[in-house]
């Protein structure tokens, strides 16, 4: 048997999510609705009991619109957690790990990433 090191998809996608609050940071209050606070993504104003933090990004958002209960995490982050593992099931389909590398054409280079 191989002891494969597969790191788990929560590590996994910890790293490929830059944290924008600290966990435990409180979210941003709204000055102009006395009891609101701002919702990090869609920017509404929302009350304290429908904000929620998310795990991995540390974002404040609102219950309703932009927190995934499916994945426990803001909808930003839930896109990237289904990334990571849509990614993790392929590898496991690949005993070798090979990637093919794709041949660019066509569309000019519009990288502009990290
Ligand atoms: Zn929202
Ligand atoms: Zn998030």
């Amino acid at each position: 048997m191989m002891s494969s090191r597969r790191e788990p998809l929560f590590s996994k996608v910890r790293r490929n999510i830059k944290p924008v609050r600290k966990q435990g940071d409180p979210p941003e209050e709204d000055i102009e609705a006395m009891e609101g606070y701002v919702c990090d993504l869609c920017l509404a104003s929302v009350k304290r009991a429908e904000i929620v933090q998310c795990p991995f990004c540390g974002r404040w958002v609102c219950r309703k619109a932009c927190y995934s209960d499916e994945e426990m995490s803001c909808i930003s982050c839930a896109g990237v957690i289904k990334l990571m593992r849509e990614s993790t099931v392929l590898e496991d389909l690949r005993p070798d790990g090979k990637r093919k590398g794709r041949k660019g054409e066509g569309k000019g280079d519009q990288g502009s990433g990290p």
